[in-house]
Order: C-alpha cells, then sequence, then structure tokens
C-alpha cells in the first residue's frame, strides 16, 4: 500500500479517510482529504483523478444515501456500481456536478434547471398586470407544460403539425403494394393494413395517383376503423373469391386511417425514434393562436414590466435582471398608482423581484447572462450546464456537502475562469467541501490541498503522489504536475508563425448571435479561434464552418445529438453564409471531437482503428487456423462462429439483483474472454486472440515487432499518449479526451496527403498540461504535412503556440458575435480591444 499523506494539519477542520481504493486503476491506496477546504484532484490523463473522486468519493456517498432511501425511491435514481473500496470515515453527503458529454438529457430548459420559471411563473400571477375584469391565473397557468397553462390549440408546443396527402405518400408513382404510402409502419404493420384494403376492395396494383381521390381521401383521413377478414398470402381475386366462400379469415384487423396512425404514433410513442419517423410525415407551422408562445390566451393576456412571460423568458438574462432591477427596489415607474391601490401586490412583487434579482446576479457573475430562460438544455455545451447547476447550488443555502465537480473550467475563457474560481470559494463559505478534478493551472494555484494522482496513465498510474497543501508538491520529483506549478516564468517557446498558402472566406455568417460575419481563415496553418464563453466561437467553427465545408466536399456531417427529443429539432436554427473563395485547397474535411468512439461495449480501439482487422488476418494466417478453416471473421467477438455463444461475446453478463441495481459480472462461460474455446485454441505467438486484446499498447508494440503495419499504427496511439490503454478496452470505458486522441491517432496513422482540414472543438479538455504539449506536437506534424488545422481554444499556452489567432467578441450572445482581432498570437496579445490580449501575453516571450 502507498500512503503519503503528511500529518494532518491543525488548519483543517477534519478529513475524510480513504482506505484500499481499488476502483479502476487505484492500486489499493489510503488517502486523507480535508473537509471545509478546496480540494483539487490533478495528475495526467488516465491517472486515476475522476476513479478516485466520482468512481470512489462520490460513489461511496451516492450509495449510502440510496441505502437511506426506500427500494421504490432507488430505482428512481442513476444506479452507481458499489466502488471498490474498504472504507471510507468522515464523508459527507455528497453533490456531483459531472460534465455531461453526449448523454441525451431530458427535455429541460435553462428556467427549469435553475428553478428560476418558478418564481417568475409566482411573480405573474400574483403581481402581474392583468386585463380589466379578469381573474387571476394560478401559477401553473404559465407553465405550457400544465393542462391549465397549455395553449388549447397546439397543446403548449408552440407549433401545429399538420398531414398531407403529400407528406404521407411522397411518391404518388407508386402503387400501395409498392409502398406509397411511406407513412404506414414498416414490416408487418404496413403489410396488414395491405391486406385490409384488398378486403375492402381497393386496388393496390395501381399506381396510387390513378386511384380516385376519394378513395386516396379516405384511406389518408377517415377516422372509421372497419374490422374486416384477413387473408395474407392471397391474391385480390382470391381474396374476393375466398370472402364470398365467407371461408375463414386467418385472422380479423383492423385498418386505421393513415393520418390517425402517424398522430397517434407521435403523440403516444416512448421511442424518440418512431417519434422522429411520425414528424417526417408531418408539416410543421407556427401555431397561429399562441404565435408560438404555447399558453393559452387568458395567461398571454398578463403582462409584467410590459411583457407577458414568454418573451420575458426570451430575453437573455442580463436584460432580465435590468428589468427587474426597479422593482426590487421598489421604485419602479409605472407602478405608483396601481402599488398605492393594492399595497399588498406591490409587497409581493418587491419580494419575488429581489429573490430573482438575487438568484440572477449568481448567473451573471459565472457569466451566463447571455442565455435565455426558455432555451433548452440539450443546446447547451457541457460546461454552460455545469455552471448552471452551479449556480442553482450557490443559492440553495446547503451546507456539510462536498460538491464533486469534473472540470469546471472546462469551456471558459480565462476571464470566465475567475468567475468560476469566486463561486468555489463562496460554496466554500458556506460550510461545504469542494473536491475538483482539474488541469488548468489558474485553478489548481487556488486550491487549499492538492491531491497528485499517478506517475503515468493507466497501470502505470492509481497511485498517491501527493496528497498535502500545494507547496508541498514541489519537492515530489514524480510529479508530471509539479513541472507545471512550479515552472519559473510562463513563456511558450515557439517557433515564429508560419505564413498562410491561402485563405478560406467567408462571408454573409449566420448563426445564433453571428449576424452577416464576414471571416477568413488562414490555408496551411495552425489557428486557435478565441473569445469569452458564448461570444460565437463554436457557431462559427463547430457549426457554420464545418456545414459550409462539408457541403462544398458533398461530405455529411453527423449529427450532433442523435438521442435528442426531435420537437426540439422541429424548428432547425437560421443559418446563413457562403464560402467565397479558398475551397481549391481543400480536398477533404475531419472533426476531431470528444464524442464516445462508440456507444457500445462491442467497439473498442482495436476495431476503431482498423488495427483489429490486421490481428484478425495474423490468426487466420496461422498454420492451425488454415488447417481448421477458420477465416479473419472467425476471430471477430462480434461474429456468431468464433465468439462465446453464452455472452454472445460481450465477456460478461448482466444479473438482475432483488432490490439492489443490477451488475455485470464475468461470463461463466468464457470468464471474459468473449470467444468460444475452440478459437481460444488458436494462438499467434503464444498468445490466443483474447490475450491479444488485453496486452496494452505498449506491450503490443514490442508483441508485433515484426508486423509493419500493425507496429505502424500502435506507434501513433503511443504518440497521443495513450500507450497504457489495452487494445480492447471498451469504447464505452474510455473518456471523452482518450476518445479524441484515439480519432486523432486514426487520422494520424492514415497516408499523409495533405490538403484536409481539420477542425477540433476544446481539444484540451480533460488533458493534463503534460498530454497537452503531446497534443501539440500532434496539431504541428498535420500542419507540417501540408493541412490546415482551426481549434477552438481557452487554453492560452496552445494559443501562443498557434500561427494566427482569431479572437471572437467582444462580449457573449449578443454583446459578441463580431471579429475583434485577427493575427499572429504576439499581435493579438498587444491588442487593445481583445479580452484574450492581456491573458495571452502572459505567456508570450
Ligand atoms: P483520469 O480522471 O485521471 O483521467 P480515470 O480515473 O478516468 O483517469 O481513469 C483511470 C484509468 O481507469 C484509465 O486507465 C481508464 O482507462 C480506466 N477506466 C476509466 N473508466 C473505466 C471503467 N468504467 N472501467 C474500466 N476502466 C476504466
Ligand atoms: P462559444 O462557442 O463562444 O461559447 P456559442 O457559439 O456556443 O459560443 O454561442 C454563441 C451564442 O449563441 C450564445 O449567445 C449562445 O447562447 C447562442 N447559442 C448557441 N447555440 C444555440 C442554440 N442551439 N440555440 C440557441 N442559441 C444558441
Ligand atoms: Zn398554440
Ligand atoms: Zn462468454
Amino acid at each position: 500500500k502507498s500512503s503519503q499523506t503528511p500529518t494532518p494539519d491543525s488548519s483543517f477542520t477534519g478529513f475524510v479517510q480513504v482506505r484500499g481504493a481499488r476502483e479502476h486503476n487505484l492500486k489499493n491506496i489510503d488517502v486523507e482529504i480535508p473537509r471545509d477546504a478546496l480540494v483539487v484532484f490533478t495528475g495526467v490523463s488516465g491517472s486515476g483523478k475522476s476513479s478516485l473522486a466520482f468512481g470512489t468519493l462520490y460513489a461511496e456517498a451516492q450509495r449510502r444515501y440510496l441505502e437511506s432511501v426506500s427500494p421504490y425511491a432507488r430505482r428512481l435514481f442513476h444506479q452507481m456500481a458499489v466502488p471498490e473500496v474498504d472504507a471510507i470515515e468522515g464523508l459527507p453527503p455528497a453533490v456531483a456536478l459531472q460534465q455531461q458529454r453526449g448523454t441525451p438529457t431530458t427535455r429541460s430548459s435553462v428556467g427549469s434547471v435553475t428553478t428560476l420559471s418558478n418564481l417568475l411563473r409566482m411573480l405573474y400571477s400574483r403581481a402581474g398586470d392583468y386585463p380589466a375584469g379578469q381573474p387571476i391565473v394560478y401559477a401553473e397557468g404559465f407553465s405550457p407544460n400544465t393542462p391549465e397553462g397549455a395553449c388549447p390549440q397546439c397543446h403548449g408546443l408552440g407549433r401545429i403539425y399538420e398531414v398531407t396527402e403529400q407528406t404521407m405518400v411522397p411518391d404518388p408513382s407508386l402503387t400501395i403494394r409498392e409502398r406509397a404510402i411511406a407513412a404506414w409502419p414498416q414490416a408487418w404493420g404496413g403489410q396488414n393494413q395491405r391486406d385490409i384494403l384488398v378486403t375492402l376492395g381497393y386496388n393496390v396494383d395501381v399506381p396510387w395517383r390513378e386511384l380516385p381521390q376519394e378513395q386516396r381521401d379516405w384511406i389518408l383521413f377517415t377516422e372509421e376503423q372497419p374490422v374486416v377478414p384477413v387473408y395474407p398470402g392471397y391474391t385480390p381475386e382470391e381474396t374476393q373469391r375466398a370472402l364470398k366462400r365467407k371461408e375463414p379469415p386467418n385472422y380479423m384487423g383492423t385498418f386505421t386511417g393513415v393520418k390517425r396512425h402517424v398522430l397517434h404514433t407521435f403523440a403516444n410513442t416512448q421511442s424518440p425514434l418512431m417519434k422522429k419517423r411520425a414528424l417526417q410525415y408531418m408539416l410543421s407551422t407556427e401555431c397561429p393562436t399562441c404565435q408560438g408562445k404555447r399558453l393559452r390566451p387568458e395567461s398571454l393576456a398578463v403582462t409584467f414590466a410590459g411583457l407577458d412571460i414568454a418573451d420575458m423568458s426570451g430575453l437573455p438574462l442580463k436584460r432580465v435582471a435590468q428589468l427587474l432591477k426597479p422593482y426590487a427596489e421598489g421604485n419602479a415607474t409605472g407602478r405608483k398608482k396601481q402599488d398605492a391601490a393594492h399595497p399588498e401586490q406591490a409587497i409581493v412583487a418587491q419580494r419575488i423581484a429581489q429573490d430573482l434579482c438575487a438568484r440572477l446576479s449568481v448567473l451573471l457573475e459565472l457569466g451566463l447572462g447571455y442565455l435565455q430562460l426558455e432555451r433548452s438544455t440539450p443546446t447547451l455545451s457541457p460546461g454552460e450546464l455545469q455552471r448552471l447547476r452551479l449556480a442553482t447550488q450557490l443559492y440553495s443555502n446547503l451546507f456539510g456537502v462536498v460538491y464533486v465537480l469534473d472540470e469546471p473550467s472546462a469551456g471558459l475563457h480565462p476571464s470566465d475562469t475567475e468567475a468560476l474560481l469566486k463561486a468555489l470559494h463562496s460554496l466554500k463559505q458556506a460550510g461545504n467541501s469542494l473536491f475538483v478534478v482539474e488541469h488548468n493551472l489558474d485553478v489548481i494555484r487556488q486550491a487549499d490541498w492538492l491531491v497528485d494522482v499517478g506517475p503515468a496513465a493507466g497501470e502505470q498510474g492509481g497511485e498517491i503522489l501527493y496528497s498535502g497543501p500545494p507547496a508541498g508538491l514541489a519537492e515530489v520529483a514524480a510529479s508530471q504536475t509539479r513541472r507545471f506549478l512550479f515552472a519559473t516564468g510562463e513563456g511558450v517557446e515557439a517557433p515564429p508563425p508560419r505564413t498562410p498558402t491561402g485563405w478560406l472566406r467567408l462571408a454573409g455568417v449566420r448563426r445564433n448571435n453571428l449576424d452577416n460575419l464576414t471571416v477568413e481563415f488562414p490555408l496551411g496553418v495552425f489557428t486557435t479561434v478565441t473569445g469569452v464563453s458564448g461570444s460565437g466561437k463554436s457557431s462559427l467553427v463547430s457549426q457554420v464552418l464545418v456545414e459550409l465545408v462539408a457541403e462544398c466536399l458533398g461530405q455529411t456531417v453527423e449529427a450532433e445529438e442523435e438521442e435528442a427529443d426531435p420537437l426540439e429539432r422541429a424548428a432547425p436554427p437560421e443559418t446563413g453564409g457562403k464560402i467565397v473563395s479558398g475551397m481549391e485547397h481543400i480536398k477533404r474535411l475531419v472533426r476531431v471531437d470528444q464524442r464516445p468512439i462508440g456507444r457500445t461495449p462491442r467497439s473498442n480501439m482495436a476495431t476503431y482503428t482498423g488495427l483489429f482487422d490486421h490481428v484478425r488476418k495474423l490468426f487466420a494466417a496461422t498454420p492451425a487456423a488454415r488447417k481448421r478453416r477458420y477465416d479473419a471473421g472467425r476471430f471477430s467477438f462480434n461474429v456468431a462462429k468464433g465468439r462465446c455463444e453464452n455472452c454472445q461475446g460481450e465477456g460478461f453478463v448482466m444479473v438482475e439483483l432483488l432490490f439492489l441495481p443490477s451488475v455485470y459480472a464475468p461470463c461463466p462461460v468464457c470468464h471474459g474472454a468473449r470467444y468460444n474455446a475452440k478459437t481460444l485454441e488458436i494462438t499467434y505467438r503464444d498468445k490466443n486472440i483474447a490475450e491479444v486484446l488485453g496486452l496494452t499498447v505498449d506491450a503490443a508494440w514490442k508483441f508485433f515487432e515484426e508486423e509493419p503495419t500493425i507496429q505502424r499504427a500502435l506507434t501513433v496511439l503511443r504518440e497521443v499518449g495513450l500507450g497504457y490503454l489495452r487494445l480492447g478496452q471498451p469504447a464505452t470505458e474510455l473518456s471523452g479526451g482518450e476518445a479524441q486522441r484515439i480519432k486523432l491517432a486514426t487520422e494520424l496513422q492514415r497516408a499523409q496527403r495533405g490538403n484536409s482540414l481539420y477542425v477540433l472543438d476544446e481539444p484540451t479538455t480533460g488533458l493534463h498540461p503534460s498530454d497537452v504539449e503531446k497534443l501539440l506536437v500532434q496539431l504541428d506534424g498535420l500542419v507540417e504535412a501540408g493541412n490546415t488545422v482551426i481549434v477552438v481554444e481557452h487554453d492560452m499556452r496552445v494559443v501562443a503556440a498557434s500561427d494566427w489567432v482569431l479572437d471572437i467578441g467582444p462580449g457573449a450572445g449578443d454583446e459578441g458575435g463580431q471579429v475583434v482581432a485577427a493575427g499572429p498570437p504576439a499581435e493579438v496579445a498587444r491588442h487593445q480591444q481583445s479580452r484574450t490580449g492581456p491573458y495571452l501575453a502572459r505567456f508570450m516571450e
């Protein structure tokens, strides 16, 4: 066991004591962590910080909490596995503010997450201006999600959905048998409806457009649901004869009009996929009754400060705070007479306005003033959502709680980070503990206590290198963090910026807060795009630039959120812009993001990079395999012939436990090997295929010494710092940073063709400064090979090392969206108006 904790310092009130932690790569560690302090967990990516902070400390707090509630309530919570740890003492209840990447979020808004909408509804209900004679509307009446509030025409959706002949039958030259009615269910359901139409005497073998209009209308729009005998497999003639003979039918079938089917599916299905399918056959238009405001007319008639609640919810929070301020201070003009007539209402208005203003000010301080209450959470970045939750905690007045946070500085400009640190300090002041996993040196410097995990990643990590006040880390030679934390002078040594080989010019760019922007990106160099959070960097780079370039190249852009509620996507964002020149230099577009490389344990690094294809061929080429006629497919755990049938190649099985969350256990037949015994008999250089998948990249690199193709792929993986990962590590167990580096490595091992455009959105998220150095080397390599790299970035170390900086701003939301400065880093560092300039200057020589 390793234990490096110094004697507890008297300045800390109490400690959380962890003994024998073994979650993931943790090496049976003991550690003591102070309460009521800002504790930062540091270490290279993959060293085990999250496994300690989230996988062990938070998971244990959660488990204890769940044990104290009823089994019924327990099932409602996100189920977490029991952590691998001997004992934890002194652990207060914990709240996790974790970044959710790619996980589908339920339908909620900024207003509901922060509970500000509830307060605003109360304000409108109790203190709004009502038209003469209109009775009071209760608070629920201001929510479109309640029967009391929803607009009666659109049921609170804000849009009405129409189903037309054109949408249901897109190609009228087809016959019904040829699936003219696209909106019918696929497979059996559609055949059933067709057979019913045959019984009813409709001709299903002439083109749709040749059917008489009244027949078409009946099929599509009838509300009748006749029940008739069905003879599947009979021709229309045979069916008519069978009907005449009164032959007993196969079954009785119920006909449903196509429109009725579509609307019913849309309204009732639980499956987002089915909903999306139904939506395809519907035209949506803004609801004429509520003009898209989703509320019933009586509710919209109530105003406050001259606005109805929907308009208020559409304003930036900053503006809402300004509007409410006079009411909170009791000096709003225009309310004097009314207040004199209803003094009790005046008091209520002031109270609620004060409360709202206090809460809003926290959000404004965290730099979120550009958001609106109505903004739906799936459209927020993970960092924005985390800060919203943080703000909500700040005014919830809890104390004695541990907040566990995951890289709260992600997505934050250095100036936003200062506000974040203030917020963390107020949570601490209120009597809470903060456990923060962080790479940002500005945050690490503010810690009361550091827990440095390492020395390297994966199996070479998982030990506590240091646990104590920050200054003491200076003595720990094995720490990578130390090198950056105590570096003298922050200047980054960068070669002089490269000269662009051309320019990609965009004009008329419109999206979110970008309004008719003209912008140019240099080609053949490494560009960083900077600006405060919400200034429009992602809208410009990850959205418009990527979409326009992809369109020119005829490439398709994968949807951001495949599983998002289709209703959220019903109204596409307003967009505009064109590429004026420069496309002749770009042959290919590559996005390297942090989304998972796969959603199931069936994909892993070896399959994703294509490495596994070569390995399987090697196994198939061994004499033993050839004798048994095993081909390369035999060595895939996704193919029936070679895999373990008991677990279908998963390696583990799910065990349902009464009253407890179900757990995964290793498959009792293959013991986690994923293959059947016959397949495992084949070996290559004394290892079977399962053992090869169990090798780390480093070990495999030695093992495949004689295989240049495989070794080349492994070399790149080592270069991006993933030597510690196992070839077969499931995609679901990889962090966002790991996924991103696998994607990058996959790109790098391709033959270098040049003329590709690489777009990355905050690639340093989750990366330790030492990993950032490795990433920079790779990006540099791409540029050297004749490519263009454009990166949205907050890490000034990276910005200082780039060739060109495009600074967007000056502020967030409608105060941003402009190009503030553009030029080599040294130039932008000196720029007077740029908010990035001063922070960048610190990193210039
Ligand atoms: P850090 O937070 O320091 O980046 P993690 O705690 O996420 O590191 O990961 C530590 C090690 O544990 C890494 O090798 C990682 O691949 C592995 N790991 C992470 N999550 C899982 C998991 N769910 N199952 C198995 N191994 C995991
Ligand atoms: P950055 O990447 O610089 O943080 P974004 O491009 O994400 O900024 O956002 C710029 C502005 O556009 C912000 O005001 C943000 O709230 C708004 N915005 C971003 N995405 C959406 C969206 N999907 N729907 C509505 N507004 C959005
Ligand atoms: Zn409506
Ligand atoms: Zn098995």
